[in-house]
């Protein structure tokens, strides 16, 4: 068997190469992304900023292939998302990456465990679906030991029986943050992960996102406007009009307030 060298798959978790997103065309043609050279390093808790309207949730969505870019690259754990058709993409969404959207969109009737288990048994369904190598009980054992893991690291150990109701809004985004992580996801996206929590929520959700791409080697890129969050990441990239303005590796405060051009 012979085994193809991918240096995007050490280097980058995620890299784009002129990326351009237009929408609608003439005189009316907004260009969200005006030619983004991006590359995101994996093991890292990775910020995108800048002000309402520079193209923070378009870039999201076309590094998750949620979207598809007007012109230039993506590519993910070493895979160039032009290469996948609709369905190839879908799975390639399921069974590699991990989302964290702001409305948590946990299952009501499901507990805390059930939801975090939820791709799991999904993808379970059909050995062909089925990620992993290993029989049945192998792929339990080692999902069960992931998600203990997960469960740890982000303090849910004694909530995994209740509701998300029974959930304050910071324990409900654990949970939805402990369900894509507990997947092999080589990315989490987070899009705006504590835009529905308090101070003292998003404060503790952040430190808990932070300790698992620390202490579990995720890669987490989170899209947020508010320059609290982004003191969490070890990497920033600002955005402007759809450029990257600039990419900072563990900037401190004044650099990131420096780089935003916003005042304290
Ligand atoms: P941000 O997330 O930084 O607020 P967006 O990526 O949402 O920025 O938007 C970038 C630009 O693209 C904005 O001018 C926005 O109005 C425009 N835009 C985003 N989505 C659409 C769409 N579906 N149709 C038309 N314009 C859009």
């Amino acid at each position: 068997m012979t085994t193809t060298f991918d240096p995007h798959a050490i280097t980058t978790a995620a890299s784009a190469r002129g990326l351009t997103k237009t929408y609608g065309t003439g005189p009316a043609a907004v260009h969200a992304l005006d030619g983004i050279d991006v590359d995101l390093a994996p093991g890292r808790f990775t910020a995108i900023m800048g002000p309402s309207g520079s193209g923070k949730s378009t870039l999201m969505h076309c590094l998750a292939g949620l979207d598809r870019p007007s012109a230039g690259t993506v590519s993910v754990a070493g895979v160039d998302l032009r290469e996948l058709n609709d369905d190839q993409l879908t799975r390639f969404r399921r069974d590699k990456l991990g989302f964290v959207f702001q409305a948590f969109n946990l299952l009501p009737m499901l507990t805390a465990r059930q939801n975090i288990l939820l791709p799991h048994e999904l993808a379970g369904r059909s050995a062909r679906r089925r990620p992993r190598p290993g029989t049945p009980a192998e792929i339990d054992a080692t999902v069960k030991a992931q998600v203990d893991e997960v469960v740890e690291i982000l303090g849910l150990t004694d909530r995994l029986d209740h509701r998300p109701s029974e959930l304050s809004g910071g324990q409900q985004q654990r949970v939805a943050i402990a369900r894509a992580l507990a997947t092999d996801a080589a990315i989490v996206f987070a899009d705006e992960p504590t835009g529905n929590l308090d101070s003292t929520s998003s404060a503790e959700v952040l430190s808990y996102l932070r300790r698992s791409v620390r202490e579990l080697g995720h890669t987490v890129v989170m899209v947020t406007h508010e320059l609290d969050a982004a003191a969490y990441a070890d990497d920033v990239v600002v955005l402007a009009d759809g450029r990257v303005r600039t990419h900072l590796s563990a900037p401190d405060a004044d650099e990131l307030v420096r780089a935003l051009g916003v005042t304290r």
